[in-house]
C-alpha cells in the first residue's frame, strides 16, 4: 500500500448506515500508521452552527455518527473516545455542540463532548514551529492515542478559499493563542500547530459542501463524497485540486509541505475510491467561492487596502464580514453606508467625511482627513470586535447579533471561560 493514501467514497446521503458502509470500505483500503486503539479523539469542525444563521459550515454530526459506528465495530481496544472541539467567535463550544446536534451523539454512543475553554488544558513545548514556543491545547488532545480529525469540506476566505485538515487546527488552541499571528503569518502558524494535533487519520464531510461567503454563514451544495485520508498534507491537497484550485499555490499546504509532513508532489499520493474526482471539480467550478482582494469587493464601501495585505487578517477578516452580511442579509448589505474604509497602512492621503480603521497598520496611517475617525483596534481584530464597532457606530446589525446568541457570547461564554480557568487553577 502507498504511503499516502486519499480515498473518495462516493455518499449522497446523511444516513449513519450508509456513511459507515463507505467509511469501513475506504478503511480496507488505506494503510494506517498506528493501531486504532486507547484514548481516542474526534476533532471535527465547529466554528460555528446555528440553525437560522450558521446551517452549512460545519461537520454534521451524522458523519461523527458513523465514524463512532466504525469505531464501534472495529476494535475492543478502545478506551474512551472524546469529541473535542474550541469553537469560533466567543461563542461557547457547548452552544455549537448543542445548534449542531451532537448532543445526541452523547446519548447514542459511550462518547464525551469537550469544550476546550471549560476543560482541562495542557501546555505543549514545540520543537520545531517558528511562530508558538508552546501552545495550550485540551488536555485530551494531549494525551490521546489516536487522533481522528473529521473537517468540513469548504472554503475559507481567510485561507487563500481552502479549508480542509490543516486548517482545522486553528480550533485546536485556546483563543488568545488563535488570534496571536493571525495576520499573513497564518498559514505558517497552521503548520505550526500540526506539531501538537497532527492527524492520524482523516474522514472529511463533503457529502455536502459549504462554499463562498463568509466561513460561518456561507451556503452549501449536494457534493456527494467522503474523503478518508491518512495525511493530512494528501488530504488537502487532493481536496483542493477537487475543487479546483492549485494545492502548490495554497500557503499553509506548501508550508506543510516545506517541514516535511507530507507527500510535495501529487504522484507520491495514491488516489482511491468510486467517487469520480471530475465530478467534483465539475460542481466545484460553478461555484463562486468569494476569494477577492477586499479593495474589489463590490458594495457601498470604499475601500481601502494598504500594507501589508494579511489574507488571514485585516483584510481577510472583513472580506469575511462583508461576505457575512451579504450572505444573510442582502438587503441590508445593499443599503449600506457611504463609509470610507482603511486597511493595512495606507500612504496616500486619504479625504472623506467618514473613515473607518481597521486593525494597528490603518490606525498608524497618518494622512487622513476626516470629520469623524472611527478606530478598530486589533492585529487582526477580532470578528467580534467588528460586528459590534459596526452596529455601535453605524447600526449595522449584524446577521449574528441575535438574542440567543448575545446572551450565547456575552454571559454563558465568559462563565464557562471562568470555569475552565478555575478547573485549570487546581492543577
Ligand atoms: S494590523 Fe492588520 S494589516 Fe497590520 S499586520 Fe496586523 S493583521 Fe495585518
Amino acid at each position: 500500500m502507498a504511503k499516502y493514501s486519499v480515498y473518495l467514497g462516493r455518499c449522497d446521503t446523511y444516513s449513519i448506515e450508509h456513511i459507515v458502509s463507505v467509511i469501513k470500505v475506504a478503511m480496507s483500503q488505506i494503510n494506517i500508521n498506528k493501531p486504532i486503539a486507547g484514548k481516542i479523539v474526534i476533532k471535527p469542525n465547529l466554528v460555528m452552527a446555528h440553525p437560522k444563521v450558521a446551517t452549512e459550515g460545519y461537520t454534521r454530526p451524522e458523519l461523527i455518527g458513523g465514524i463512532l459506528e466504525f469505531l464501534k465495530d472495529h476494535d475492543k481496544k478502545i478506551e474512551k473516545i472524546d469529541i473535542v472541539e474550541k469553537s469560533g467567535l466567543g461563542i461557547t463550544t457547548a452552544g455549537a455542540f448543542r445548534y449542531a446536534g451532537y448532543r445526541k451523539l452523547k446519548r447514542k454512543y459511550p462518547v464525551r463532548l469537550r469544550a476546550m475553554e471549560e476543560g482541562r488544558q495542557a501546555t505543549i513545548v514545540l520543537q520545531h514551529a517558528k511562530i508558538h514556543p508552546h501552545l495550550t491545547i485540551a488536555k485530551e488532545m494531549k494525551e490521546r492515542d489516536f487522533l481522528i480529525f473529521a473537517p468540513k469540506l469548504k472554503t475559507n476566505v481567510l485561507s487563500q478559499a481552502f479549508s480542509g485538515a490543516l486548517k482545522l487546527n486553528i480550533g485546536t488552541v485556546d483563543s488568545r493563542q488563535r488570534m496571536h499571528h493571525h495576520h499573513r503569518d497564518l498559514p505558517i502558524k497552521i503548520v505550526d500547530i500540526l506539531e501538537a494535533a497532527n492527524p492520524d487519520l482523516i474522514i472529511t464531510d463533503g457529502i455536502r459542501m459549504a462554499y463562498g461567503g463568509n466561513q460561518m454563514t456561507q451556503p452549501g451544495i449536494d457534493f456527494g463524497v467522503i474523503v478518508v485520508a491518512n495525511n493530512a498534507v494528501a488530504h488537502d491537497m487532493v481536496c483542493a485540486k477537487m475543487l479546483g484550485l492549485d494545492p502548490f499555490k495554497i500557503d499553509h499546504i506548501l508550508e506543510a509541505m516545506k517541514r516535511g509532513y507530507g507527500p510535495d508532489s501529487m504522484d507520491q499520493i495514491q488516489i482511491l475510491g468510486d467517487y469520480r474526482f471530475q465530478d467534483g471539480q465539475a460542481i466545484a467550478k460553478k461555484l463562486d467561492f468569494g476569494f477577492m482582494p477586499v479593495n474589489q469587493y463590490d458594495c457601498n464601501f470604499r475601500i481601502v487596502s494598504g500594507e501589508p495585505y494579511c489574507i488571514g487578517g485585516c483584510q481577510g477578516i472583513f472580506l469575511d464580514w462583508l461576505h457575512m452580511i451579504k450572505d444573510r442579509k442582502p438587503g441590508l448589505f445593499r443599503k449600506l453606508p457611504h463609509l470610507t474604509v482603511l486597511l493595512g497602512k495606507i500612504k496616500e492621503e486619504i479625504e472623506a467625511k467618514k473613515v473607518l480603521l481597521i486593525g494597528e497598520c490603518a490606525t498608524a496611517s497618518t494622512r487622513i482627513k476626516a470629520k469623524g475617525i472611527v478606530r478598530i483596534r486589533g492585529c487582526p481584530p477580532s470578528h467580534k470586535r467588528i460586528i459590534l464597532t459596526m452596529l455601535a457606530y453605524f447600526l449595522i446589525i449584524n446577521p449574528l447579533v441575535r438574542p440567543s446568541l448575545i446572551f450565547d457570547g456575552f454571559i454563558l461564554y465568559p462563565i464557562k471561560k471562568l470555569k475552565g480557568w478555575l478547573i485549570n487553577l487546581q492543577r
